[in-house]
């Protein structure tokens, strides 16, 4: 018998898809109309660098207009295709109707590996596609804007706003033309930490919930759980270090290009963090036990696996030797569609992408909202809040002096009740809310019908319904 093919990224979604439609109850039509990926622009221009022309290829993906402006990030990576943005920008179209930000799906990729370049020369690049996607309304704050993805920061985004605002000096909406942008630049405080961060709201949320937690063969809360991460990056640093500075779990395993770092006792996520921007990889670091073949940690026994680097790394390969009782999808795509089919069948809880990883698309929301709305958050409420919180202070300890009891409230309760909530506060709030909420939708789904048993297709059924009674709204 030959061996069963491995999906390829899109045909993974695809069957996702599939699976969910095939328990909904859509006109053939409608669901073709979902399913397909509306556009994919294909560029290939050319960049004078290092006294030659060099040809770069890049993509961006429009999968779905039911919403528009369309979003989702730039990925700079050598293995960027039409296949990868294509599943990328579908998986952005569910994840935002998730999530209930009111965009369509897109996305799009540079076939390079920015660590061949130097600064000056990636900005010329990243300046060029900028330009050559501005000028077909690839990019554009009502149409499509990008954020970060893979081997993008807020440098990359800056360049881009930059470049947009060059083409169009009138456009006073410009700056929300992409999100990730630095908070100098037209970003938003919390912006750079918004997907680790909705990881870790993720993960509290489920774990407010005993009989989710159960299903998964674990108890209690987060505290003391053992986490394997992939991939410390953007998403898998930030998730990894608030999971264990702040809600006390252990990160008993960072798997990176190089390979893995293992310790029962808990790494010190930040410290590897730095060993890795010093030293390219993890090798080398000491008070852990390293291991070459970084994959082999996807298939250590531990409480939550993450992995944060890219698709396709949870396969047929490996998934029957995975033995987390729990996977939380911080990249896209990491489980590929056969692989959860085997993690299905021995139980495994899966949080699946399309929820896990949507604090950055949250935020990226709250910072187009602040670009269009021209002021930050809280600026205009701020100290009236704190007066207001004054009063109150002010009338209780007024109410000790008149009953002689001469008490005073709290010092620390006093300092924090009284401090009026800034723009980072807003935004975690705001992120927080998001992530219960979207939690809760999944799970009625799941716990609801006998013929859902699995988050990822709870996740799907209540995004294609969304954007389905989108397109039935407002005709396609
Ligand atoms: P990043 O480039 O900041 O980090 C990726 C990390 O993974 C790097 O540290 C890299 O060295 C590591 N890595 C790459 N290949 C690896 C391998 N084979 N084994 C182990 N580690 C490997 O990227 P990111 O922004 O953190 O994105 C990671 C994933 O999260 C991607 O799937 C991306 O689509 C998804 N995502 C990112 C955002 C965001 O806001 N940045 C939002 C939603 C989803």
């Amino acid at each position: 018998m030959s061996p069963q093919p491995e999906p390829s990224f899109r045909e993974s979604v695809e069957l996702m898809f599939n699976r969910a439609v095939s328990l909904m109850d859509l006109p053939a039509g409608l669901e073709e109309k979902i399913r397909v990926c509306n556009a994919t622009y294909t560029v290939r221009f050319g960049v004078r660098l290092r006294g030659e022309i060099k040809t770069f290829t890049g993509y961006r993906s429009v999968h779905s207009e039911h919403m528009e402006p369309v979003k989702g990030g730039i990925r700079y990576a050598v293995a960027v295709d039409q296949d990868e943005v294509e599943a990328l920008a579908a998986l952005m179209t569910f994840k935002c109707a998730l999530v209930e930000t009111p965009f369509g799906g897109s996305k799009g990729g540079l076939c390079i590996n920015p660590n061949d370049y130097e600064e000056h020369e990636l900005e010329v690049i990243t300046r060029r596609f900028a330009y050559e996607l501005a000028k077909r309304d690839l990019i554009n704050p009502s149409q499509n804007v990008p954020a970060p993805d893979m081997g993008t920061g807020e440098r990359e985004m800056a360049w881009i706003a930059d470049q947009y605002a060059r083409m169009n000096t009138t456009d006073i909406n410009a700056r929300a033309c992409v999100t990730g942008k630095p908070p100098h630049a037209g970003g938003i405080s919390g912006r750079v930490e918004a997907t680790g961060r909705g990881v870790q709201y993720a993960l509290r949320e489920f774990f407010r919930h005993p009989e989710d937690v159960k299903i998964a063969n674990l108890s209690g809360k987060l505290d003391g759980k053992r986490i394997v991460v992939q991939g410390l990056g953007n998403v898998g640093f930030h998730a990894a270090k608030f999971l264990s500075e702040e809600d006390g779990a252990k990160i008993v395993g960072i798997i990176e290009r190089d390979g893995a770092l293992m310790d029962e006792n808990g790494l010190d996520v930040e410290a590897v963090h730095q060993w890795i921007g010093t030293h390219g990889g993890v090798k080398g670091f000491g008070n852990a036990t390293y291991v070459e073949n970084g994959a082999e940690l996807l298939e250590m026994d531990c409480d939550i696996l993450i992995p944060a680097a890219l698709e396709g790394v949870i396969n047929l390969e490996n998934a029957d030797r995975v033995k987390a009782p729990l996977i939380i999808e911080a990249a896209n795509g990491p489980v590929t569609a056969s692989a959860d089919k085997v993690l299905r069948e021995k139980g495994t809880v899966i949080i699946p992408d399309l929820y896990a990883n949507a604090g950055g698309v949250t935020v990226s929301y709250f910072e187009w909202v602040k670009n269009l709305s021209h002021i930050r958050f809280g600026r205009m409420q701020r100290r009236q809040e704190e007066a207001r919180h004054q009063l109150v202070v002010d009338q209780l300890e007024n109410l000790s002096d008149m009953m002689g009891k001469k008490w005073s409230l709290d010092p620390k309760f006093k300092a924090k009740y009284l401090r009026g909530a800034d723009e980072l506060e807003l935004v975690r709030s705001g992120l927080d809310d998001t992530m219960r909420i979207a939690y809760q939708a999944m799970r009625e789904v799941w716990h609801a019908r006998d013929d859902v048993d699995d988050l990822r297709m709870a996740a799907y059924i209540v995004s294609i319904d969304r954007v389905a009674a989108s397109y039935r709204a407002k005709g396609l």
